[in-house]
C-alpha cells in the first residue's frame, strides 16, 4: 500500500481475533503496518467470549481474568475505568461432591476481574479501530518470494479457496493444533508449535427463571466430573435470571468430548446438583459448548514462536501460559519479535 509520503505501507495478516490475535494485531498497526485480521466465528474473543440465549448470559470459556504483569494493569485499569471490566467480588469456595460433601468458602489470594457486561467486552475493547474480517477460516499460508499468500475455504463450497491476498508478515493466533498447518511454509516453527499440547473442555450452560439459593457464586471443584461452577448472573452488569457455567475436567472432557449434547448435558446437570447440593430443577436452557482446545500446559521461550528471518510467527496462550494475560503477553511479544526487522 502506498502512503502519502511516497513509501509503501508494510502489511501483516493476523489469523485468529482471540485476545492474542488482536493484542499482536493492535501492536503491528500502532507500528504503522496496514494488517487485516481474519477470524472463522461471526465475532472476536475466541475462548474469552459470551454466549447470549433467550436472556441469558454465558461466559462459556474464560470466567475471569487476573493480572500480573504490569503493562497489563495498566489496561486492566483503562477497562475498569471505562467500563468495560470490574473487579468479581462473589462468594467463592471449594465443593468436594458425594457422600462426604465438603464445602469450605475460598478467598481468592488475587483480584478476579470480568469483562462487563460479558468477558466480550475486552476483545470489542481491543478490536476497535482494527480491520476484522469475520467468517473467514484461514486454510493456507504460502510464501511466494517474500510474501506470504493466505488462502481461505469458500463457507458456500468447501472444496473451493478463496485468495485472500499477500502479506509481508504473517501472524498465526490460534490454538497450537490448528496453527501447524497454517506454518507448513515454515516448517521450524510447525515442528515447534507441534509439541504443544491442549487439553479439551465440555462447557455446560443452564439457565434458571427462578433463584436457587446456592452456598456460593463459584466454586472449584475437587472430585467428579466437573473441575468448576460459576453462577455467571452473579458477575457485574449482566442480566436477570440465573445462569450457570460448569466445566467438566480434562479427563472427563476428553472422554466425551465427541458425545452428542443431548447425551452430556444430562449427565454435567446431574454433577451440577451435586456441586450446588441442591436441586436445581429443570433449567429453562442446557446447552454444551465443545472447547476441542481449552486449556494449555507450559510455555516457549520468549512467550511466542517466530521466525524473524520469514516474518512468520505464531502466538496464543498457549505460547506463554494459559491465561488471558498470557495470551495477551503472547500476541505483544510476537508482534515485537516481528517488528525487529521490519
Ligand atoms: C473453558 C475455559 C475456561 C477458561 N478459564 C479461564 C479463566 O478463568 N481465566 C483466564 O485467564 N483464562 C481462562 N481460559 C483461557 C483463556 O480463555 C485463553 O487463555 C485466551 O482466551 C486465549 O486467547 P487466544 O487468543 O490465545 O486464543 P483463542 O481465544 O482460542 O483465539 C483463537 C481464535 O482463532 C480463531 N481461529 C482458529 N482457527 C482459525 C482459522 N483457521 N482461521 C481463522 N480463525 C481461526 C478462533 O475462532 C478463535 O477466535 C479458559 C479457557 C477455556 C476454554
Amino acid at each position: 500500500m502506498q502512503v502519502a509520503n511516497g513509501s509503501v505501507k508494510r502489511s501483516a495478516a493476523v489469523v485468529g481475533a482471540g485476545v492474542s490475535g488482536l493484542a499482536c494485531a493492535r501492536a503491528l498497526a500502532e507500528a504503522g503496518l496496514e494488517v487485516h485480521v481474519f477470524e472463522k466465528a461471526r465475532g472476536a474473543g475466541g475462548r474469552a467470549s459470551t454466549r447470549r440465549e433467550t436472556g441469558f448470559s454465558f461466559d462459556h470459556g474464560a470466567q475471569f481474568f487476573t493480572v500480573r504483569d504490569a503493562e497489563f494493569a495498566r489496561l486492566a485499569a483503562r477497562w475498569v475505568a471505562d467500563g468495560a471490566a470490574a473487579p468479581w467480588n462473589a462468594l467463592f469456595a471449594e465443593v468436594r461432591p458425594g457422600p462426604a460433601r465438603e464445602l469450605v468458602m475460598r478467598e481468592p489470594t488475587e483480584t478476579r476481574y470480568v469483562g462487563v457486561p460479558g468477558m466480550s467486552a475486552l476483545s470489542r475493547d481491543l478490536a476497535r479501530g482494527l480491520d476484522l474480517r469475520f467468517s473467514v477460516r484461514v486454510d493456507g499460508a504460502t510464501r511466494r518470494g517474500d510474501r506470504w499468500h493466505l488462502t481461505a475455504q469458500d463457507p458456500a463450497r468447501l472444496s473451493t479457496t478463496i485468495d485472500l491476498g499477500g502479506y509481508d508478515l504473517v501472524a498465526v493466533a490460534v490454538p497450537a493444533p490448528q496453527a501447524v498447518p497454517l506454518l507448513a511454509g515454515a516448517p521450524a516453527l510447525a515442528a515447534l508449535v507441534a509439541g504443544v499440547r491442549l487439553e479439551p473442555c465440555l462447557s455446560l450452560m443452564a439457565g434458571f427463571r427462578e433463584t436457587l439459593a446456592a452456598p456460593f457464586d463459584a466454586a472449584r471443584v475437587t472430585a467428579g466430573p466437573l473441575s468448576w461452577v460459576a453462577c455467571d448472573s452473579s458477575k457485574p452488569g449482566r442480566g436477570s435470571g440465573e445462569a450457570w457455567v460448569a466445566h467438566a475436567t480434562p479427563e472427563w472432557s476428553r472422554a466425551h468430548l465427541d458425545a452428542p449434547p443431548e447425551e452430556a448435558a444430562p449427565l454435567l446437570l446431574e454433577a451440577l446438583a451435586e456441586v450446588l447440593g441442591i436441586d436445581p430443577g429443570k433449567p429453562a436452557l442446557a446447552q454444551i459448548h465443545r472447547w476441542r482446545y481449552a486449556r494449555a500446559e507450559g510455555q516457549l521461550p520468549g512467550g511466542c514462536a517466530c521466525e524473524p528471518s520469514l516474518s512468520a510467527g505464531a502466538c496464543g496462550d498457549w505460547a506463554a501460559g494459559a491465561r488471558i494475560e498470557d495470551a495477551w503477553l503472547s500476541g505483544r511479544a510476537l508482534a515485537a519479535r516481528l517488528l525487529e526487522r521490519s
